[in-house]
């Protein structure tokens, strides 16, 4: 069975030498994870655990410029960058989709 939760984040970034991306500019990032696991006790996880999880994972980069920590902040290194800082703690497989605005975004 899944289960998700969806929150978001605001950041500034730009990508370096992008014809359109390349001047700073920020999004509303909209980040949904699903996890998956058996329903053995009529839950999977507490829906405050899991969004906890997932605030704990974002909230290091919300407000700030991702070009502060990663070089290319592309949605794509973006999705990849949250994944690492989920797995530190979570413990279910778990699919992570990220929406930059409106329309737009990567799943790993
Ligand atoms: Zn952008």
């Amino acid at each position: 069975m899944k289960l998700g939760v969806a929150e978001s984040m605001d950041c500034a970034h730009f990508l370096p030498g992008h014809p359109k991306c390349g001047t700073i500019h920020g999004h509303t990032y909209k980040i949904e994870l699903i996890i998956e696991g058996k329903n053995n006790t009529g839950m999977i996880m507490d829906f405050s655990d899991l969004r906890q999880c997932l605030r704990q994972a974002l909230d290091p980069y919300d407000h700030k410029s991702l070009n502060d920590f990663i070089d290319y902040p592309s949605v794509e290194n973006i999705c990849e960058m949250l994944k690492s800082r989920l797995e530190e703690h979570l413990h279910f497989p778990f699919t992570l989709r990220v929406w930059e605005g409106e329309g737009k975004w990567a799943e790993i």
